[in-house]
């Protein structure tokens, strides 16, 4: 009863600033949800705002930091770690209306962006130049620029390009408070004092609100080419990586690893129509490689395969005959939406460790996995070039006990391979209580101390990470 005007007081300042049609409120924040895989779970906020530029986002939160009103901001809502889940009482920002590619600088090789735009927007645009903005993953249909930041999101061409972070030249943030850091310089070099930058990309909307942002961008590539081969055992997989790296030189653009049940489950999504290779090897490589001779690059890339075939590194392997048959071979790696709908309870899990360790791990846990009768099913795949493996495990039960318990079984073992709770997914909601297995409690501790520092009264995504 005593909260009631003073939330009333608090949408009316907001409305002020936003207009009525931009406010959702009451009964219509529950038409929207936390995630694109939650659509059926009603959204639980105060309100839904969407600002349209810097200003009112400057504006909304100098009003919540008057009110100490927590906010939550939704990109596209598609992080894997529960990090744009909400409480009743938060206020969700969305970043949907301010979705303007503001500039693509040819000569630069750069792009002005709004927070919002969908990467595979972006990734449309940059082509029409002829040039390329790397960073992509399974969710770029969806997935916002912001929220890319936001997660220092990887994906499937990491090995040779590197995470989002090689990518972002200049930010503009909205701080709690409501101040403006607007550095939206187009430099590759910029050694003045602190790289302030670094403190908002994959903080996860714990320090700031992103804006804009300059992303530095490559030439287009004038061919890919795109190959899935069957190997036997893992210490082939590794030879065949060491000599693709050896053979191809920077050509090898991804080199993705699928375990065999992960594999027949996942061409399943093809519904029997061009599968690549049939179900049998142990291990299947998503090989893809990008140059500027379509007719040699291809050539090439047939022959380092028959090479090594004849080293003994792999069974089988085929080469996709076209553009269109590429998509169609990347679409079993990049739908994960159709191993979630195998799936009962799935928790999803993003560990780095040395690539020379990565079987003897997921031996370990294989072991561990199969004897809990409550795991139905579970997936292993992953950016193996990177270090970098993704585990879906399915239970019958879904309660805390069986969560923590399968947590525990995938994290605790890290620690002694030298791994990482979080390769590229971040830590949001989900693996906050794991942070120690793979930070130092000092670590954590200059974490929350820079927290506090930037946003002292805690309204950014409270809750999440620390
Ligand atoms: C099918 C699928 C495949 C994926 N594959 C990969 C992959 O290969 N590699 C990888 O790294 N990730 C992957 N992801 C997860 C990835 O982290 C997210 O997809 C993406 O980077 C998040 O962007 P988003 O716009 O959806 O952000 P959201 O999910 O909306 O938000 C993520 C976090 O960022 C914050 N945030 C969002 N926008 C802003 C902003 N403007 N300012 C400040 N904070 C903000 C949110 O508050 C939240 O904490 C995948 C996800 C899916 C569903």
């Amino acid at each position: 009863v005593i909260d009631q005007p003073k939330s009333n007081m608090f949408l009316d300042q907001i409305e002020m600033i936003l207009g009525k049609e931009n406010i959702l409120t009451g009964g219509r924040v529950a038409e929207r949800s936390h995630h694109i895989w939650c659509l059926g779970q009603p959204l639980q906020a105060l309100a839904v705002v969407f600002p349209r530029s810097t200003q009112e986002v400057s504006e909304i939160m100098t009003v919540c930091k008057e009110h100490q009103q927590p906010v939550v901001v939704h990109g596209g809502m598609t992080n894997m770690v529960g990090s744009t889940e909400t409480k009743g009482n938060e206020l969700v920002i969305s970043m949907e209306k301010m979705n303007k590619i503001l500039e693509i600088d040819t000569v630069s090789m750069t792009v002005l962006v709004e927070a919002g735009v969908i990467i595979e927007n972006l990734h449309q645009a940059v082509d029409k130049e002829g040039l390329m903005f790397p960073v992509t993953y399974g969710a770029k249909g969806s997935a916002q620029v912001g929220g890319m930041i936001a997660t220092n999101a990887g994906g499937l061409r990491v090995f040779r390009y590197g995470m989002t972070r090689n990518w972002v030249l200049g930010l503009e943030v909205v701080l709690a408070d409501g101040t403006i850091i607007s550095s939206l310089k187009k430099l590759v070099k910029d050694n003045s004092g602190l790289d302030l930058k670094q403190l908002f990309i994959g903080s996860e909307g714990t320090m700031g609100i992103i804006t804009r942002a300059v992303l530095k961008l490559r030439l287009a590539s004038k061919s890919r080419n795109t190959a899935v081969i069957a190997v036997e055992t893992y210490a082939q997989v590794v030879g065949l990586l060491q000599y693709m790296v050896e053979a191809l030189e920077g050509a090898l653009t991804g080199f993705e690893l699928i375990w065999k049940d992960t594999y027949a489950a996942m061409i399943g999504v093809l519904q029997g129509k061009g599968v690549p290779l049939p179900v049998g090897s142990q291990f299947y490589v998503l090989m893809e490689t990008s140059g500027t001779d379509p007719a040699m690059d291809r050539e090439l890339l047939e022959h380092v395969l028959v090479k090594a075939f004849e080293k003994g590194l792999m069974q089988d392997g085929t080469v996709a005959g076209s553009d269109h048959e590429q998509q169609h071979f990347w679409r079993i790696r990049e739908d994960v939406d159709h191993l979630v709908a195998m799936c009962s309870h799935d928790q999803h899990f993003d560990v780095s460790l040395p690539i020379s360790l990565i079987d003897q791990y997921i031996s370990e846990i294989s072991e561990k996995l199969n004897k809990i009768p409550e795991v139905d099913r579970y997936f292993v795949y992953g950016h193996m070039a990177d270090g970098n493996i993704h585990l879906i495990v399915s239970n019958t039960v879904g309660n805390l006990s069986i969560k923590e318990k399968i947590n525990q079984l995938i994290y605790s073992p890290l620690p002694k391979y030298g791994g990482s709770i979080s390769a590229e997914h971040g830590i949001g909601l989900h693996k906050k209580r794991y942070l120690s297995y793979s930070r130092s409690s000092e670590e954590i501790a200059l974490m929350k101390l820079l927290k506090t520092t930037i946003d002292p009264s805690n309204l950014l995504n409270p809750g999440k990470i620390f």
